[in-house]
């Protein structure tokens, strides 16, 4: 067994150790006793994603150490996937990130666990906001992601997040993803992509936009929970407006070799080719680009979006 096995399995055993099955596997709760606001953290939608569950399991023992810490409200924690987590895989049947469709006739490990949290949300609709806590297996990346029809976001993450992208989209672009769940709900969530899985910074990332959310809503006396962070904020939010999704057909490659997120294809380009065909741009475009290596069976190889400087 391998390091990051080694974690998957410890991580995953320790939420088993302190869930509360009669409401939903892998879940566990914070409660301070009084009235205020339910927030939701969820990291583990990939099984291989550990940093996000390591900074939620950091952030559950601080409270366990000095419950007075927590002022207002409930925090609850998900591990969206425990049985992927257990085993370190991304994965054990399908993509649990894909599976919220509520008209699907799938089976397998993710299509069952999806039903099962949207029934646990569907009857659990108070919560004020969600996060939900990635990290990239390979490069590193960090990117805020929520749905357009959010209005206040912007203010909420100048106030809590010194990440510097952001990117908004419609739910057409990425359907049945988690959030896709929480969007149906109007309930206010977040992706967050922290970093590398491997680099001890993207558990700082999660860990600290945790923090952030809990002095956003008064839940925590501001200061009372060290960062583990410096939290610096950008000078700029680069918003990507989403507006087209890159489909990675077969033998797909980007005729740059070297593209990246922030990179630009003008009006008539042909920025990718696959065995069949190419992608050209009906307008000047920013590149965003979440994987390094898109593979055929992906949902998307990126994105095309206008991008938005606002400064902070
Ligand atoms: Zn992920």
């Amino acid at each position: 067994m391998n390091r990051e096995q080694v974690k998957g399995l410890k991580y995953s055993d320790y939420f088993k150790k302190h869930h509360k099955p009669d409401i939903l596997d892998g879940l566990m709760v914070t409660d301070s006793g009084n009235q205020g606001d339910n927030v939701l953290f969820v990291g583990g939608v990939h099984g291989d994603e550990t940093a996000p569950v390591a900074a939620m399991i950091k952030l559950y023992k601080t409270f366990l150490a000095k419950p007075e810490l927590l002022k207002k409200g409930q925090i609850s924690y998900l591990l969206a996937n425990p049985k992927a987590t257990s085993l370190t895989k991304k994965r054990v049947d399908s993509n649990l990130n894909r599976a919220f469709n509520k008209n699907s006739t799938n089976s397998g490990y993710e299509s069952t666990r999806a039903t099962e949290i949207t029934n646990f949300v569907e009857n659990n609709q108070n919560f004020s906001i969600v996060l939900d806590l990635h990290t990239v297996i390979s490069g590193e990346f960090r990117l805020v992601i929520f749905n357009k029809k959010q209005t206040s976001a912007v203010n909420f993450l100048d106030a809590t997040s010194d990440v510097s992208y952001f990117a908004s989209y419609e739910n057409e672009f990425i359907p049945n993803t988690f959030l896709s769940l929480f969007n149906s709900f109007d309930i206010p969530s977040y992706g967050i992509e922290c970093g590398n899985n491997k680099s001890i910074k993207s558990i700082s990332v999660a860990f600290d936009q945790m923090v952030k959310t809990l002095e956003f809503y008064n839940m925590i006396e501001k200061g009372s929970i060290p960062l583990m962070g410096l939290f610096t904020k950008s000078e700029y939010m680069q918003i990507f407006d989403i507006r087209k999704e890159i489909k990675p057909y077969p033998d797909f490659n980007f005729v740059d070799p070297n593209v990246k997120t922030g990179s630009i294809v003008k009006k008539g380009q042909i920025y990718a080719t696959y065995r069949n065909g190419y992608h050209i741009s009906h307008e000047d475009m920013h590149i965003l680009l979440p994987v390094e290596k898109p593979r055929p069976t992906d949902q998307n190889a990126g994105f095309l979006a206008k991008v938005y400087r606002i400064k902070r």
